[in-house]
């Protein structure tokens, strides 16, 4: 008997015990390791994909968690997103200013 709804469905309502043994086989099927081991490959291989994607959006880390989390349509999601734009810097100084900033705040020079 295969864990399935056809199972669920021809499983014979005089016999309490049948219930019982199909919930064990499913939940045997649950804990094989063979699944779980597909499992965490899946998810490290759609991480890897995403984090692929993000190389290119320069957002590593968001595309490689939105891969992990939702697989494919983690990379469509990232896909569509904008690229992260890294936050400008003083061209005097080097250290990061806001986008609208007129004068450096560290050092003063004009941006
Ligand atoms: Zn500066």
């Amino acid at each position: 008997m295969a864990c399935d709804l056809s199972a669920l469905s021809n499983l014979d309502p005089t016999d309490p015990e049948a219930a019982q043994r199909l919930l064990d086989q499913c939940t045997a099927a649950l804990t094989d390791p063979s699944l779980w081991i597909w499992a965490i490959v899946f998810t490290v291989v759609c991480a890897a994909v995403g984090a692929l994607i993000g190389k290119y959006k320069n957002a590593v880390a968001r595309d490689a968690l939105l891969g992990a989390a939702l697989g494919p349509i983690g990379w469509i999601i990232s896909l569509l997103l904008p690229a992260h734009k890294p936050a400008p810097k003083c061209a005097a100084c080097g250290k990061t200013v806001d986008a609208g900033d007129k004068h450096c705040r560290h050092c003063g020079a004009r941006l």
